[in-house]
C-alpha cells in the first residue's frame, strides 16, 4: 500500500519541495496548510499530481484548528506513516508581539506549541499503523544550536530558554518571551526552533522504546531564498542568499532541502531515532549526512522535562 506522510506548511519553501520529493518516491502526502488556495497554486506550478496529495486546513497558531485538523485527517481513513513538523514563521522586525487566539506570542505559538499539540495527538495515529517503520521528523536549525558557529551569532541574541519563567507564568500578555524577558522577535524564532529540537529528543526518550517510532530533527542547510525571510529588510533578502552562496558556502536550494527532508522521512539509512541530522554548515559537494551534536541548552534533561510539562499545560493537555 502507498505510505502516507503528513507535512505542515507545504505552500512554499522546504515543505513544498519535500512534498514533491516524497510524491516522486510514491508517497501520498497530506498537506497541512493555512492557505489552501496558495497551496493549490504552488502545486500547479510544480505540476504535482493531484491524485497523490490532499490539502487539509491547519492554522498551527490556533489550538482549536490543530484539534479540528486532526479530526478531519482521521475522517479520510489513511494510516499515518510519517509526520513532518515543518511550518514556521519568522518575523524579526516586529516592534510588538503578535498574539495567537489563545493570547500566546505568535512565533512560539505557531512553531512550537502548535506542533507540540499536533505531534502528541498524532502519536496515537502513528502507533496505530502496523507498518514497522514509522517516523516523526522535525525541522530544527543551526541558529538555535550554540554548539555550532551559526548558533553563536548574537543578533539579536542566541536562543536561550532561561528558566522558562515566561511559560510558567502563562505566556500571555504582558509576557512575550519563553524566558520572561523583554521581546526580541528574532530570538523568539530561535527559541521556538530550540523547543522543536528539545521536543524531538524528548519524544524519542519517552516513546521510541515503547512504540518503535523513529523521531529525528534535521538542519537541511541554509535555504536562504525561501519566503521565510519575507518579513526581513529587503536588502537582507537580497544579500543573505548571496552571502550564503559566496562567503559561508552554507546555501542549499529549496529542492535540495526538500530532498533532504524526504530522505529523513523515507530512506532506510535514516531509521535511527533520537538524532539531529545535518549535512554540515558548508555544503561540500556530495557531503554526507551525520548526527550533529546539540548544545547544552538543547540537551539539558531537567529543562526538557519542564518544557514538556509547561507546553502540555499551555496546549490544554493536562
Ligand atoms: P517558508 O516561509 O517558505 O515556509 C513556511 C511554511 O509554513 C509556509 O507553508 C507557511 O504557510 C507555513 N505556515 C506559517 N505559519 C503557519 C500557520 N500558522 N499554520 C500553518 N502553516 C503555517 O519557510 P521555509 O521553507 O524556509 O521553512 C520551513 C522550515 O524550515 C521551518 O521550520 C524553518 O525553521 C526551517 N528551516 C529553514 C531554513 C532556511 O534557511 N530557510 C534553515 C533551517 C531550517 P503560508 O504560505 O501560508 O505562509
Amino acid at each position: 500500500t502507498t505510505p502516507t506522510v503528513m507535512i505542515t506548511g507545504t505552500s512554499s519553501g522546504v515543505g513544498l519541495y519535500a512534498t514533491q520529493a516524497l510524491l516522486d518516491r510514491g508517497w501520498f502526502v497530506v498537506c497541512a496548510c493555512r492557505d489552501g488556495q496558495k497551496m493549490t497554486q504552488a502545486a500547479q506550478e510544480l505540476n504535482l499530481n493531484p491524485e497523490q496529495y490532499i490539502v487539509i486546513h491547519l492554522d498551527l497558531a490556533s489550538l482549536a484548528s490543530v484539534r479540528q485538523f486532526v479530526q478531519e485527517f482521521r475522517q479520510i481513513g489513511r494510516p499515518l506513516q510519517a509526520l513532518v513538523c515543518n511550518a514556521a514563521v519568522y518575523m524579526p522586525l516586529l516592534k510588538e508581539p503578535l498574539r495567537s487566539p489563545e493570547g500566546y506570542e505568535l512565533s512560539v505559538a505557531t512553531n512550537h506549541l502548535g506542533h507540540f499539540l499536533l505531534a502528541l495527538l498524532l502519536l496515537e495515529d502513528l502507533q496505530a499503523n502496523p507498518a514497522p517503520d514509522r517516523r516523526l521528523v522535525v525541522l530544527g536549525t543551526v541558529t538555535a544550536n550554540s554548539e555550532e558557529l551559526g548558533g553563536k551569532i548574537p543578533i539579536p541574541a542566541p536562543a536561550d530558554l532561561g528558566d522558562l519563567a515566561g511559560l510558567a507564568a502563562g505566556f500571555q500578555a504582558p509576557i512575550t518571551m519563553i524566558d520572561g524577558k523583554p521581546f526580541k522577535p528574532g530570538k523568539a524564532y530561535k527559541d521556538s526552533k530550540l523547543c522543536n529540537m528539545i521536543m524531538t529528543r524528548e519524544l524519542h526518550r519517552r516513546y521510541h522504546a515503547s512504540t518503535g517510532i523513529t523521531f529525528s530533527s534535521l538542519y537541511p542547510g541554509c535555504v536562504a531564498d525561501t519566503p521565510l525571510f519575507r518579513h526581513s529588510y529587503p536588502t537582507f533578502q537580497t544579500l543573505f542568499p548571496w552571502f550564503q552562496k559566496n562567503i559561508t558556502g552554507g546555501y542549499v536550494s529549496q529542492a535540495l532541502a526538500g530532498e533532504r527532508v524526504a530522505q529523513v522521512v523515507a530512506d532506510a539509512s535514516f531509521q535511527e531515532s533520537g538524532g539531529h541530522w545535518s549535512w554540515g554548515n558548508r555544503q561540500a559537494k556530495d557531503g554526507k549526512p551525520f548526527v550533529q551534536k546539540l548544545s547544552a541548552q538543547a540537551t539539558d534533561q531537567n529543562r526538557a522535562e519542564r518544557l514538556w510539562d509547561l507546553s502540555r499545560q499551555l496546549v490544554g493537555l493536562t
